[in-house]
């Protein structure tokens, strides 16, 4: 469809997916989606020694953990198969359509084979040359050095003195002059070709209209800009995002945190927050909302509206943002992200509506979904010695003079209230008749029930807590300090 607007998304699998290229495929996504356009995704995985499978199921499982779901691209489900009207999707797969274009270059006289050494291609300042003293070289020259065997890299005839710009979606105007592009090499002299020239030959067959990719890339783009037109075809427009910026101002790095974006699902991050967080980083929908939905997301999603500074990666904001969806799970939702972080016996200990339940009782404490084990395992399991925490056990029981009549006292009055299910309606008043009885505070009489029940002094509320034990549970956990106090 004409004015379709085609995005892509082109990672080299050289190592993970890291928030820096989690952030640019979502803003393409996001982009393409807003607008009724199609998210491609390109494997770049023509440097062979740097590639790796394992790095490329790596970047497809996170997008696919995002949410950021491509249209045309790797078959998720078939390894090293496509989908899509411009296939295979594998960059290391379309070197015929590189020939093809190469051929197109070679015939308008756009390239050359250059036989200059390192030395060569130095100046006396000892800097790199950027025009090769052999950008004249006659075809027939080229020729008889190939048929002698020589090993030769082809390089861009570079034109002088041209002005290259364009209007960048996110920076406005940026040019540079040709002087500084210079005469770059499209294939190493083991014919391997290089990235720029790829780049430019899949944008114009996969027949890509905008190109939203990092900072980084942006000293790129005038070479991009002359091959496509040296192919007679005109350029995609551009937009490049700044990069993103630790707290501190300085390149993101693992002094920062994780940089790999499988890290915070690993931490029990939820996609949902991850995304949110991302799309912020760099960009805002102009107005005051913050917590968004990928939906909203996509109908707010502008280039134009990307700052021109980095964006910094806040880890507070993203625990907030966690803490937020977090908080909005049913607790059906709840016990389906928090599987596999808790030992799955914990769901047949009771059964999954008590789990369910349990889970909901810190679902308003925990920031990450793998903080649940080390908060709930005391209502799957009975404490034992190596469980409870000295100081509140010295505080709370064993140096506390009250607490064996704290415990004995209202225990007794528990096993009076006979068989049946407890709740606080019936609790209530043995607490609130002891509280009274004894003169104590409320947290003098609950702290020492929390530690005998969970090996420390925090826990969910009390009733939250001795209704969802249960009685069996509460007797069995406190006797033994009622005998030992
Ligand atoms: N493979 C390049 C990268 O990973 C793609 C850059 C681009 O979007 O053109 O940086």
């Amino acid at each position: 469809m004409a004015g379709t607007l085609r995005v892509r998304f082109a990672p080299s699998p050289t190592g993970y997916l890291h928030t820096g290229g989690a952030r640019t495929a979502l803003f393409n996504y996001l982009w393409a989606k807003g607008q009724g356009g199609v998210f491609i995704l390109r494997v770049e995985d023509t440097d062979e020694e740097r590639s790796t499978e394992e790095s490329m199921r790596a970047i497809l499982d996170g997008l696919q953990w995002l949410g950021i779901m491509w249209d045309e691209g790797p078959d998720p489900k078939q390894f090293g198969e496509s989908i899509g009207p411009f296939p295979p999707y594998y960059q290391s797969m379309r070197r015929p359509l590189h020939q093809e274009y190469m051929k197109k270059l070679w015939d308008a006289g756009h390239v050359f084979y250059c036989p200059a050494t390192a030395e060569e291609m130095t100046g006396p300042d000892g800097k790199k040359l950027t025009f090769s003293p052999y950008r004249d070289i006659t075809r027939e020259e080229q020729e008889k050095r190939l048929a002698a065997g020589e090993v030769m890299p082809v390089r861009f005839r570079c034109p002088r003195d041209v002005e290259v710009s364009w209007e960048d979606a996110v920076r406005g105007k940026v040019t540079f002059s040709s002087n500084e592009v210079g005469d770059f090499v499209l294939f190493k002299g083991n014919g391997q070709p290089l990235y720029n020239f790829v780049v430019v030959c899949d944008d114009i067959d996969m027949q890509i209209t905008n190109v939203l990719r990092g900072e980084d890339h942006i000293s790129n783009t005038p070479k991009q800009i002359l091959l496509h037109e040296a192919l007679g075809h005109t350029p995609p427009e551009f937009g490049h995002v700044p990069l993103i910026v630790g707290m501190d101002r300085q390149r993101l790095s693992k002094r920062h945190g994780a940089t790999a974006v499988d890290a915070y699902e690993e931490q029990g991050v939820l996609p949902e927050a991850m995304v949110n967080f991302l799309a912020l980083i760099g960009w805002a929908p102009g107005d005051d909302r913050e917590k968004m939905t990928l939906e909203e997301m996509k109908q707010a999603f502008d280039p134009h509206r990307c700052t021109k500074a980095a964006g910094a990666f806040n880890p507070d904001k993203l625990k907030f943002f966690n803490e937020l969806y977090i908080r909005e799970l049913s607790p059906d939702a709840l016990l389906e992200r928090l599987r596999r972080f808790i030992p799955p016996v914990w769901l047949e200990h009771r059964g999954e509506d008590y789990a369910k339940h349990v889970f909901t009782l810190f679902q308003e404490k925990i920031a990450y979904l793998n903080e649940m084990e080390a908060n709930a395992w005391y209502f799957f399991r009975d404490p034992v010695e190596a469980d409870n925490n000295e100081k509140s056990v010295a505080k709370f029981l064993t140096e506390n003079e009250s607490a064996k009549q704290v415990l004995s006292e209202i225990a007794a009055g528990m096993e009076a209230l006979g068989d049946g299910e407890w709740t606080e309606e019936k609790l209530a008043p043995i607490v609130d008749g002891f509280v009274e009885s004894s003169g104590l505070g409320r947290g003098k009489v609950m702290q020492p029930w929390r530690v005998a029940l969970t090996g420390d002094a925090i826990s969910p509320g009390f009733y939250d807590l001795v209704v969802t034990l249960g009685k069996e549970t509460v007797l069995r956990r406190v006797q033994p300090w009622i005998d030992r106090l």
